[in-house]
């Protein structure tokens, strides 16, 4: 008869539950949700009474934990799965890494690491193939003491797991001060919404792991639904009911041999020279130079299905380069596509896409509309130049560099803007205009003297080229180039009628010098109007 065993029972069976086997591991299989992989598994522990059938670990394992019989308990725990371990080594079965749960009565009064180091030994079992889980609650007593234990496991070389994250306060919190591997989501403390408030926790918790480069399981995924969810958040790790129920040690033995297999690893892939929990502590090297010695500095997430971009953080000079007047928490809530047209955000999205192709440094140049509380809106100009630095699945991560250029462009368009009234007035009036650079010898032909006259763009070695082309006939060439000098020393104003092409057209000439603050020449506004009846040399 199948019943629940009292407090009393399990005390007092205790002993002969664990010598008879009655007390064993279960292993429930994790799997890489895109390759369909198996990355790992979790060692469970049951309790299946002869004559009151299976005890659930909800009500044996507060007893154990209550009763002082959990260190024993897990300790047996350990063996078991040191000898299952063993057992795939010696017949050749790729075992995956196992996961084995550390309760905080294990580490209180004990010198827990050293008694599981001496039964891995026992058993000769590399320690990659075992992984501690801790929760969260085992820093109850103190943190320092999980702190330490963590330390030892790492100095052997156990990677350490954050078991049901996210199911306490100070989740946050306890990573900053935990350097676990791994952490492990369970989805059930999360009923229900995943649209809403729930999703966002998720999704920030997955994105956060990212940074501090630490892999995250996904627990309790029981439909399809939830694990294309936390693909889709960048969690490709799962364990729950959708892929396997925790089984008996011989249909896991089954499992693994038909399985692929492979490593867990790290989310994001960052550029070498980077670390990425330095980068996110407040006081490391990293930060200090991200704060304080690159330009204005961004770092943003872009996922090339949804094409979301999501700033993760700026320095303050981003701020300052943008003309935003909001602080930096502000820029990292905004939705940076706000401030881009359509014809900006391709031009980005472009530059990414070619950044991600290349893995080099890529720089684009467009516009954007920048609200600001103080100045309202404003259209500023902005060069960046942009990196991958990381990337996981569909998310890229860029580290972009900054600069407002609207000044520059500003007076560039006002230049371009006045030629080509310049030259839309010229044409309207019958002449033809050019622009002479009075150092670099450059001259700029309007539209029609490229036409009429077969001249290019631009003209280097004015007026030489033009003498060469037969514009100015050689009779006329020497006396052109006297009055190009005057010209090059200053003359204000100058004019003169010269004979033009090899039908010695007659051609009214007038230039204008155009002088800088220092009173220095620098450009020439010239034209050319044809000689009417009367007028005279
Ligand atoms: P846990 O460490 O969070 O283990 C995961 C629990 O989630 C397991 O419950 C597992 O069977 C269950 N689970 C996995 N996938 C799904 C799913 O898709 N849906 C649902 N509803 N549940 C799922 P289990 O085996 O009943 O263990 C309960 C707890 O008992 C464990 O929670 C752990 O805290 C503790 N426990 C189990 N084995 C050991 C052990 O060897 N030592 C210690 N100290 N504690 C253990
Ligand atoms: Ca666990
Ligand atoms: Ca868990």
């Amino acid at each position: 008869m199948s019943r629940k065993l009292t407090e009393d029972e399990l005390i007092r069976g205790f002993d002969e539950a664990l010598a008879n086997g009655n007390i064993f591991m279960n292993y429930q299989p994790q799997y890489n949700h895109s390759t369909r992989k198996m990355i790992g598994a979790e060692a469970l522990m049951r309790w299946n009474d002869p004559d009151c059938g299976y005890q659930s670990p909800a009500d044996f394992i507060p007893v154990l934990e209550q009763n002082g019989l959990i260190h024993r308990a897990d300790l047996h725990a350990f063996e078991v799965i040191c000898k299952f371990l063993r057992f795939c080594i010696d017949n050749n079965i790729n075992p995956v890494p196992v996961s084995f749960n550390i309760s905080r009565h294990d580490i209180f009064e004990h010198d827990y690491v050293s008694e599981i180091e001496k039964i891995r030994e026992k058993y000769q079992v590399p320690v990659k193939f075992l992984r501690a889980e801790i929760t969260e609650s085992s820093t109850v007593g103190g943190i320092e003491l999980v702190i330490s234990v963590l330390n030892k496991l790492h100095e052997c070389g156990y990677l350490v797991e954050m078991d049901d994250f996210g199911a306490g306060y100070s989740s946050l919190n306890v990573l900053k001060d935990l350097d676990v591997d791994v952490i492990k989501l369970d989805m059930r403390f999360l009923s229900g919404d995943l649209a809403g408030r729930g999703g966002t926790i998720l999704s920030s918790i997955v994105r956060m792991s990212k940074w501090l480069n630490t892999p995250t399981i996904a627990e309790g995924v029981e439909t399809l639904e939830k694990a294309d969810y936390m693909m889709s958040i960048g969690c490709n790790y799962m364990q729950g009911y959708l892929y396997s129920r925790p089984v008996r040690d011989s249909e896991f033995v089954e499992l693994l041999k038909n399985s692929q297999i492979e490593a867990i690893l790290p989310s994001m892939n960052l550029i070498e020279t980077m670390d990425a929990k330095k980068f996110w502590s407040p006081d490391s090297l990293e930060t200090l130079i991200f704060s304080n010695y690159v330009g204005a500095a961004a770092i943003f997430n872009y996922n090339v299905i949804t094409r979301d971009v999501e700033i993760l953080r700026v320095n303050e000079k981003y701020a300052r380069e943008l003309h935003l007047d909001g602080d930096e928490d502000e820029i990292l809530r905004s939705n940076p596509w706000n401030n881009h047209g359509a014809e900006s955000r391709k031009i980005y999205e472009e530059t990414m896409k070619r950044a991600i192709a290349s893995g080099e440094t890529e720089t684009c140049e467009n516009w954007r509309v920048i609200n600001s509380k103080l100045c309202g809106e404003n259209k500023v100009c902005i060069r960046s130049s942009i990196r991958v630095i990381g990337k996981n699945f569909n998310d890229y991560v860029f580290y972009a560099l900054i600069q407002n250029i609207t000044a520059e462009k500003v007076n560039y368009s006002a230049l371009f803007d006045s030629e080509r009234r310049f030259r839309f007035a010229s044409e309207q009036a019958n002449v033809y205009a050019w622009e002479y650079n009075i150092a670099t010898k450059q001259m700029r032909p309007c539209f029609r003297c490229m036409r009429d006259l077969g001249l290019p763009a631009l003209v280097e070695n004015y007026p030489e080229a033009a003498i060469e082309m037969g514009i100015f006939p050689e009779e006329c060439a020497d006396d052109y180039r006297a009055f190009m000098k005057k010209i090059d020393s200053g003359v204000e104003h100058l004019e003169a009628i010269f004979p033009l092409t090899v039908g010695r057209i007659p051609f009214h000439i007038r230039y204008t010098n155009e002088f800088d603050e220092n009173g220095k020449p620098v450009k020439a506004y010239a034209s050319a109007t044809l000689v009417v009846d009367g007028e005279k040399k």
